[in-house]
C-alpha cells in the first residue's frame, strides 16, 4: 500500500436498521484505540440511518455519505428523492455516485455527471463508482470502458480533486470473485495515469471495490498504487470490517 492515508468505504447497500446502531461502537472503539495509524474510514448506509450515524460518530474523525442522490441541487418535486444539499445539511461529507446498482437501475453517463456537478456545488465529495460488466472484461474492452465512463462523468467537471475515484468491476461486486492481480495493477495503472495525464488531477485516489474480504486483503493490499477500498457485504458487520482494516495494516 501507499504511505498516504488509506480509505475504507463501508458501503451498506439496502441493509441495516436501527438495531445496527449497536455495532457502531465497536467501530468506535477501534478506531479511538487505533487513531495514529493512516486510515480513513467514510460510513455509507442507507438513507434512513443518515442522520443516526452522523450522531453517532459526531466525535469521532469516521465521515458519513451517502449511498446515492438525485441530481438536482437543492429541491423539488421529486417523490422519493434525496438531494445533495439535504445530505450536505444533515452532516454528511460524501455521497456514492455511479455505483453499478444505480446504472442498472437507469442511472446514465450523463445522469451521473449531473450528480457529481450538483454534489460538488453542495460542497458534498464524491466517490465516483466505474468499472465494466464481464462481457466487456471478456472482450478486453475494460480500459476503453474507463475511458468513456470518465469522459462522460467528468465532462465540464472542475473540482476533480473533491472527488474519490472507486474502481469496481461490475462482475466482481458481491460475486466472491476478484481481478487477477496483475490485472488489477495494470488496470490501477492505467487509470491513475489518465486521471493524472488527461484529467490533470495531481494525485487522484483510487480505491477497488468488488468482494473484498478479510482473506483476499492480503493479495489487494499488495497493489501499492491503491488508496483504500470501497467494501459491501463484509463491511455491515463490524468484525468483519475490522478485521480488514487490521489486515491491511499488519
Ligand atoms: P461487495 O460490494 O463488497 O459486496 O462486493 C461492493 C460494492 O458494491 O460497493
Amino acid at each position: 500500500m501507499t504511505n498516504k492515508y488509506i480509505y475504507f468505504v463501508a458501503n451498506w447497500k439496502m441493509y441495516g436498521d436501527l438495531k445496527s446502531l449497536k455495532s457502531l461502537k465497536k467501530v468506535i472503539r477501534f478506531n479511538n484505540i487505533n487513531k495514529l495509524k493512516k486510515y480513513r474510514i467514510i460510513y455509507c448506509p442507507p438513507f434512513t440511518l443518515l442522520n443516526s450515524f452522523v450522531k453517532n460518530f459526531k466525535k469521532t474523525k469516521i465521515s458519513i455519505g451517502a449511498q446515492n442522490c438525485h441530481y438536482e441541487e437543492a429541491y423539488g418535486p421529486y417523490t422519493g428523492s434525496i438531494s445533495s444539499k439535504m445530505i450536505k445539511n444533515i452532516g454528511c461529507k460524501y455521497v456514492i455516485i455511479g455505483h453499478s446498482e444505480n446504472r442498472y437501475e437507469g442511472d446514465t453517463d450523463i445522469i451521473i455527471n449531473k450528480k457529481i456537478k450538483s454534489s460538488l456545488k453542495n460542497k458534498i465529495n464524491i466517490i465516483f463508482c466505474f468499472g465494466e460488466t464481464l462481457k466487456e472484461r471478456k472482450k478486453k474492452l475494460t480500459k476503453k470502458i474507463i475511458k468513456k465512463q470518465f469522459s462522460m462523468a467528468l465532462k465540464k467537471i472542475k473540482k476533480k480533486q473533491n472527488i474519490i475515484f472507486a474502481y469496481e468491476p461490475v462482475w466482481a461486486i458481491g460475486t466472491g470473485l476478484i481481478p487477477k492481480l496483475n490485472e488489477l495493477k495494470s488496470n490501477i495503472y492505467y487509470i491513475k495515469k489518465l486521471l493524472k495525464n488527461s484529467y490533470k488531477i495531481k494525485s487522484p485516489k483510487v480505491l477497488y471495490g468488488g468482494s473484498v474480504n478479510s482473506k483476499n486483503i492480503f493479495d489487494l493490499k499488495k497493489i501499492n498504487q491503491l488508496d483504500g477500498f470501497l467494501i459491501g457485504g463484509s463491511s455491515q458487520n463490524a468484525n468483519k470490517f475490522i478485521d480488514i482494516i487490521k489486515k491491511t495494516f499488519i
